[in-house]
C-alpha cells in the first residue's frame, strides 16, 4: 500500500508520521475494499499535537477580534469552494449518498458563517457607577487547549458544531475524528491553512479509546466536546470531569414521532421515509419510532410501505437514494436486530434483509425496513439500533403515545404530527427531549439555535453551537475597577457593599 493511502496525523500545521504504531483499515462501504489505512494515535502522538496546540494559543488567545473573523470568512469561503470535494470523500468512507454528504457540509457551514458574529457573541456588560466612583464590567476568555472527539456518521458536520466556535473565541483544537472515515477532517485542516489559520491552532490526531483517553488525562487538555454512543458519552463525561475538565458528552438517541389521527398522512409518510432512511438510518436524528395514535396506523403504514418500494439502495456515487451501511461489523449487529425482532413476534411488513442494490456485492447492504406491532420490551424498542430499521408502536391516545416517548431512556429529538395547534402546542411543553419537531420530522437547529438532548442523550449542561457553544467554550471575569479621583475616601476596613 503506498503512502498516498496512508491517512496520517496533522500536527503544528503538517502531516505527522511519526513511528509506525497501529494503524485501522478504511473501507469504502459500497464494495467493501479496504481503500486505505489510518494511524492509531499513540500518548505521545497525543502530547505533540496538544504541545502545539499550548504553543499556538499563547499568540492565538491573544489576537485580535477581527483577525480571528477574517480567518473565519476565508475559511468559509474556501469550504464551500471545496464542498463537493469534501462530499466526495465522505462518500468514499462513510458511504451515504453525496447529496446527503453534500447536505451535511451544508450544515456544518452554517456554523461557521455564525462563528463569524464572535465580535458580538464575546461582548461583556458594563455597569457604571456601582459605587462612587467605582465600575463593574464582564468579559469571557478562551480556555486553553480544547478536544474534539466525533463520530463516524457526520465526518464533517460534527467537528463543526464546534471547531468554529472554539476557534473564534481564541482556544486551540485537537480534533480526533472517528477512525471510520477520517479523511474529511484532514482536508478541512488543509483549508484551515490556506485561510490564513496560524500552525498549531487546529490538529487532527487520529485514533481509538488509547487517543481518547490521552485527551482526557492531558493537564493541558481543559475541556472535551465529545460526540458518539451513549456509553462511551458517559464514559468521556465521567473520566474528564474527574480530571477537572469542562466536557459537553452527546450521546446516542431514540427519535419517537408521534402521529395524531388528525394529522397529514401523505406529509407523514414522506416524513417517516426521509427521516427514518435518509443516510441509512445512521443519523442521531433518525425516526425510528413511529408511535402511531389509532385508528390510522393502517393506512399510514400502507403509505409509508408503498413510498419504500420505490427507494433505490446502492452505492452512493450512482444517484441511489439509501447507500450502504459504514462497516460490515455494523450492518450485521442492524441486521441482528431485525432478526430479534423478528424472533420477539414483531411483524416484519418490509424485510430489508435481501434486497437487490445497485452496487457491488461486497458492500455493506441492508434495505429498508420495517415493523408494525412493536412493543416497548422489545430489543428494536429499546435500544439504538442505529440502521435503516423503523418501528411502528401502536397507542389508543395522546397522552399513552407522550408517555411512552417520555418513559425512554434517550431524549435526543421527537416529532409530532397534527394539525391540532393546540396538541401540538402541548406536546412541545410535556415532552421531556431537547429538539422538538412540529410537522418537521428532523428538527436539526439552526446555528444560531443548540443543538442537544435531554436524558441519556447528553451528559453536560451545554449544548452544542448557539450561544451556548460560545459559553462553553469560554470562561467569564468581573472586573470591578476605580481610578483614582479626588474623592478617594481613605481606610474602610468593612466589606464591600457598593453603597
Ligand atoms: P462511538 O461512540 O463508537 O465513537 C465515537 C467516538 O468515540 C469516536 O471518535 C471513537 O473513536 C471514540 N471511541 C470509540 N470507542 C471508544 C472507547 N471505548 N473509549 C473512548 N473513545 C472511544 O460512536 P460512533 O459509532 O462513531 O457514532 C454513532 C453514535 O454517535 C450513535 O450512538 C449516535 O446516536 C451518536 N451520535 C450522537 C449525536 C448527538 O448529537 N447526540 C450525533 C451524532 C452521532
Amino acid at each position: 500500500m503506498g503512502s498516498e493511502q496512508r491517512v496520517s496525523h496533522w500536527i503544528d500545521g503538517e502531516n505527522w508520521t511519526g513511528p509506525p504504531g497501529r494503524t485501522g483499515d478504511i473501507f469504502d462501504p459500497a464494495t467493501g475494499a479496504v481503500t486505505r489505512v489510518v494511524d492509531l494515535a499513540e500518548s505521545a502522538t497525543v502530547d505533540a499535537a496538544v504541545a502545539a496546540a499550548t504553543r499556538a494559543f499563547s499568540s492565538w488567545g491573544r489576537a485580535t477580534l477581527t483577525k480571528r473573523m477574517q480567518v473565519l470568512f476565508r475559511f468559509r469561503e474556501l469550504m464551500a469552494e471545496h464542498a463537493a470535494d469534501i462530499a466526495a470523500l465522505i462518500t468514499a468512507e462513510h458511504g451515504k449518498v453525496l447529496s446527503d454528504a453534500l447536505g451535511e457540509v451544508t450544515r456544518g457551514l452554517e456554523v461557521v458563517e455564525f462563528a463569524c458574529g464572535n465580535a458580538h457573541l464575546l461582548k461583556g456588560g458594563y455597569s457604571e457607577s456601582v459605587s462612587t466612583g467605582v465600575d463593574v464590567y464582564s468579559l469571557r476568555q478562551p480556555l486553553g487547549v480544547v478536544g474534539i472527539i466525533s463520530p463516524f456518521n457526520f465526518p464533517a458536520m460534527v467537528p463543526m458544531w464546534f471547531f468554529p466556535i472554539a476557534i473564534a473565541a481564541g482556544n486551540t483544537v485537537v480534533l480526533k475524528p472517528s477512525e471510520k472515515d477520517p479523511s474529511a477532517a484532514m482536508l478541512m485542516a488543509e483549508l484551515w491553512q490556506q485561510a490564513g489559520l496560524p500552525d498549531g491552532v487546529f490538529n487532527v490526531v487520529h485514533g481509538d479509546k488509547e487517543a481518547v483517553d490521552r485527551l482526557l488525562q492531558h493537564p493541558d487538555v481543559a475541556a472535551i466536546s465529545f460526540v458518539g454512543s451513549t456509553p462511551i458519552a458517559r464514559y468521556v463525561y465521567e473520566t474528564g470531569t474527574q480530571a477537572g475538565k469542562r466536557v459537553q458528552a452527546l450521546g446516542g438517541a431514540k427519535n419517537h414521532m408521534l402521529v395524531l389521527p388528525d394529522a397529514d398522512l401523505e406529509l407523514a409518510a414522506d416524513s417517516a421515509v426521509n427521516a427514518g432512511f435518509g443516510s441509512a438510518g445512521e443519523r442521531c436524528m433518525a425516526i425510528s419510532v413511529l408511535v402511531v395514535v389509532e385508528p390510522v396506523a393502517d393506512e399510514l403504514i400502507a403509505k409509508i410501505a408503498g413510498r419504500m418500494a420505490t427507494l433505490r439502495v446502492g452505492d452512493g456515487r450512482r444517484g441511489s437514494d439509501m447507500g450502504p451501511l459504514v462497516t460490515a461489523a455494523h450492518r450485521d449487529k442492524v441486521r441482528g436486530y431485525v432478526d430479534a425482532g423478528v424472533e420477539a413476534g414483531a411483524t416484519l411488513v418490509v424485510d430489508g434483509r435481501d434486497i437487490a442494490v445497485d452496487g457491488e456485492a461486497g458492500g455493506f447492504w441492508l434495505g429498508p425496513t420495517l415493523f408494525d406491532r412493536v412493543t416497548p420490551e422489545m430489543s428494536i424498542y429499546s435500544e439504538e439500533i442505529f440502521g435503516p430499521v423503523l418501528s411502528v408502536v401502536r397507542v389508543a391516545s395522546y397522552q399513552q403515545g407522550l408517555e411512552l416517548i417520555n418513559s425512554h431512556p434517550y431524549g435526543n429529538g421527537t416529532a409530532i404530527f397534527t394539525c391540532d395547534g393546540g396538541a401540538a402546542r402541548r406536546f412541545q411543553h410535556e415532552v421531556s427531549v431537547g429538539m422538538i419537531g412540529i410537522n418537521v420530522p428532523i428538527p436539526v437547529p439552526m446555528a444560531y439555535y443548540s443543538f442537544g438532548g435531554w436524558k441519556a442523550s447528553l451528559f453536560g449542561d451545554t449544548h452544542a453551537h448557539g450561544a451556548e457553544g460560545f459559553h462553553f467554550f469560554t470562561r467569564g471575569k468581573v472586573v470591578t475597577s476605580r481610578w483614582p479621583d479626588p474623592s478617594h475616601g481613605g481606610i474602610n476596613l468593612g466589606f464591600p457593599t457598593h453603597g
